[in-house]
């Protein structure tokens, strides 16, 4: 009988939507069990400490939010340094301010005013004849100009994607701030820090208590442990969970060549973005700057990006429309089975921020428990 099943959630990885659920459902009275397939918990956001650094494993997570509610959230089980991204761009030698601000356009025009930036902007997309923005490419265009499309965009998000942006959603360029203000900071959001103790760190306080077992292949024991519990969260490729029986979602992948370096400073800043099509990696982390860290050595990854298959890690969804519709074909699937939550960054194929991860688990625990 189901309701002698030996836990209330039997959930399918320990990253940051899987740990968020099953801390507070156990806070909730409820019964849970955590699977997870790598040998550590953590997902995408794990660190580890190496030269006394803490080293993303699975590239630069910086964790910021406009939501107050979230922010006091993930407070409660970390404190963050004061960390503001402002990554720069390398173009033929020149280095450039991101995200696109008038550092930047002084650099590209030598212009010192805004309106003067504008002014060339508008200069720039009048020429180009765009009006309405149909893809990527116009999108960049209409935002900042060709020059700046040319020598900032177009190599980096080629290479990050695999596709001409003339095929690609104009959507991924809008998640990047233009401002016409001398201000290098990345992001929006009013919050934003690195966890002082690395993320790993916050996974393993929100699963305190909690039983999780590593190195379990859920896929490959699916019957066994669904048995286990009353209902099953599924937190990795909503496709894989369905055997791909409408055909596979396409994801981009990510690979890290990372090295120890016999010297205290490499790079100069935590993330140096080459925007060029022909340096084969898109960017350089040093992980010692996300933390002001002041250690002998440093430790930098060079991030190489590539088209997923079968058997490697997925990291971006792709969402185009034929990928969408797919989804939505796999959600739908997923919707008549009472039993089962599919949900994170995989789960719902959803291009997510950490801070969208919690918040979507929340709302689940929400819903759950209504
Ligand atoms: N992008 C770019 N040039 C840059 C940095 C970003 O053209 O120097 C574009 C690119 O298309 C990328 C998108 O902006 O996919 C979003 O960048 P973001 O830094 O948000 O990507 P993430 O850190 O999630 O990989």
């Amino acid at each position: 009988m189901v309701s002698d099943r030996q836990y209330d959630y039997l959930i399918v990885g320990a990253g940051l939507y899987g740990a968020v659920f099953a801390r507070e459902m156990t806070n909730r009275g409820k019964r849970c069990l955590v699977v997870e397939k790598k040998s550590h918990v953590a997902g995408h956001i794990y660190t580890h400490e190496t030269e006394g650094i803490q080293v993303h494993r699975y590239g630069a997570h910086i964790f910021h939010t406009h939501d107050k509610a979230i922010w006091q959230y993930i407070n409660q089980f970390t404190s963050f340094n004061h960390y503001v991204n402002s990554p720069i761009a390398i173009y033929a030698g020149q280095v450039y301010n991101l995200p696109f601000n008038m550092n930047t356009f002084h650099k590209l025009w030598g212009v010192i005013t805004p309106r003067e930036a504008e002014a060339e902007i508008a200069r720039q997309r009048q020429a180009a004849g765009i009006t309405v923005p149909r893809n990527l490419e116009e999108q960049a265009i209409d935002l900042v100009g060709t020059d700046l499309y040319e020598k900032l965009i177009k190599g980096y998000t080629e290479k990050q994607w695999g596709r001409p942006c003339k095929e690609l959603p104009a959507s991924l360029i809008k998640r990047l701030p233009v401002r016409f203000t001398y201000d290098n900071n990345y992001f929006n959001d009013p919050y934003q820090g690195i966890p002082v103790d690395g993320y790993t760190a916050i996974v393993q306080r929100m699963l305190d208590g909690i039983q999780v077992r590593l190195n379990v292949d859920y896929l490959k024991e699916r019957d066994a442990f669904t048995a286990l519990a009353k209902k099953t969260v599924f937190t990795g490729a909503i496709d894989a969970l369905f055997d791909y029986r409408f055909g596979a979602l396409a994801y981009r992948s990510l690979r890290f060549e990372t090295e120890v370096l016999d010297m205290p400073n490499y790079q100069g800043n935590a993330v140096v973005n080459y925007t060029d099509s022909q340096t084969p990696y898109t960017r350089i982390l040093e992980h010692k700057h996300f933390a002001f860290g002041t250690q002998p050595k440093t430790v930098i990854s060079r991030e190489y990006s590539h088209e997923w298959q079968l058997g490697v890690e997925p990291y971006y969804p792709i969402n185009d429309a034929v990928n969408a519709a797919l989804y939505q074909q796999y959600a739908a699937l997923a919707a008549q089975d009472a039993s089962l939550i599919v949900g994170g960054r995989l789960g719902e194929y959803a291009y997510y921020d950490m801070d969208d991860v919690v918040a979507s688990a929340l709302r689940k625990v929400q819903s759950e428990t209504a």
